[in-house]
């Protein structure tokens, strides 16, 4: 998928008096067969925007996001949109709330192949949750058919969700914190099934997280989002040990996992909150909780900056 947003992407804010802001601006982000791609960023700075539009569950009114080479913002027919849906599927982080309590299991991860219309008869249709089921790591499957979602485990459910996702073999899943809800114990499997899958399918995954140490155990590339824009994106390994936006670093030193502020620029812990989408600051966005800020940051907004191979940062000290 490349995702070339030149305008913006506009998101319902709900008691705004304007209806909608520019939630997601001017983005470039790219995710290649077999690649995981984090994506990061505190709440409110867009993340899940992202998601919601490449799923096809949000609409843009500007920029472009091309499949295959092929522009998808526009196809809206259900008909034409039956193939994308297939494959390109989302992984939501409340499995409560994603799973129908009153559904089997089987049906809850047959739906998308009915509804779908892959599957011609019975048979295929119980070999293809099998499947799922089995990838997603509920063994053995059938002893998961009959059951519903209150008779499981919180990792078991999120488990349904992803051989959900997976029973249509999609070439894309775009997982919006998907182990945020579950105990630290049980993460670790989860992430498991998610890099297996891409070793196995060839699969790409957008790896939606506020959680920056777990993009780096996770992702190949990390971009980190800050209110609507993308302000460092590079290899995990470079984003993590040499970040070189203030707001990059800032979250890496707020983090006790990732060796505090040890080795890195002297950037106080972040203060305050991600501003609104409603009244994005003047010049570059994060100036008003960046140390570093000067007038020119205030004024004039910083373009993406080449910092190293296929590595950006939209900073004027990153010159
Ligand atoms: Fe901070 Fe200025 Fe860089 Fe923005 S452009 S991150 S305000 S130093």
């Amino acid at each position: 998928v490349h995702f070339p947003i030149q305008g913006g992407l506009f998101d319902r804010v709900l008691g705004r008096p304007a209806g909608a802001v520019r939630a997601v601006d001017g983005i470039d982000l790219s995710v290649g067969r077999g690649e995981i791609v984090a994506l990061v960023g505190e709440s409110g700075s867009g993340k899940t925007t992202v998601g919601r539009v490449i799923t096809k569950l949000a609409q843009p009114t500007g920029g472009k996001m091309l499949f295959e080479g092929r522009d998808m913002t526009s196809v809206q027919r259900a008909s034409a949109l039956r193939p994308y849906r297939h494959r390109v599927q989302m992984i939501f982080q409340d499995a409560y709330q994603a799973l129908n309590p009153r559904h089997t299991i089987f049906d809850i991860v047959a739906e998308p192949l009915r509804s779908l219309r892959l599957v011609d008869n019975r048979k295929q249709l119980a070999d293809r949750v099998s499947e799922a089921l089995a990838s997603a790591g509920l063994n053995p499957p059938g002893d998961f058919f009959a059951r519903f979602p209150h008779e499981l485990s919180g990792g078991q459910r999120q488990r349904v969700v992803i051989a959900g996702a997976l029973a249509v073999k999609p070439e894309l899943i775009v997982a919006d914190e998907p182990v945020s809800m579950l105990d630290v114990s049980i993460r670790a499997q989860i992430l498991q099934v998610l890099v297996d899958l891409r070793h196995k399918h060839n699969m790409a995954l957008l790896f939606i997280t506020h959680d920056l140490p777990l993009a780096w155990l996770i992702a190949d590339r990390i971009a980190v989002l800050y209110l609507g824009k993308l302000v460092e994106i590079g290899s995990a390994d470079e984003i993590t040990f040499q970040p070189r936006h203030p707001y990059t670093v800032a979250l890496l030193n707020a983090t006790p996992q990732m060796g505090g502020d040890a080795g890195r620029a002297e950037v106080p812990a972040l203060q305050g909150e991600v501003p609104s989408a409603a009244r994005v600051p003047k010049g570059c966005r994060f100036h008003p909780r960046c140390p570093l800020a000067f007038d020119r940051c205030r004024q004039e907004e910083p373009p993406p900056i080449e910092v190293g191979p296929k590595h950006l940062a939209a900073c004027w000290l990153a010159n």
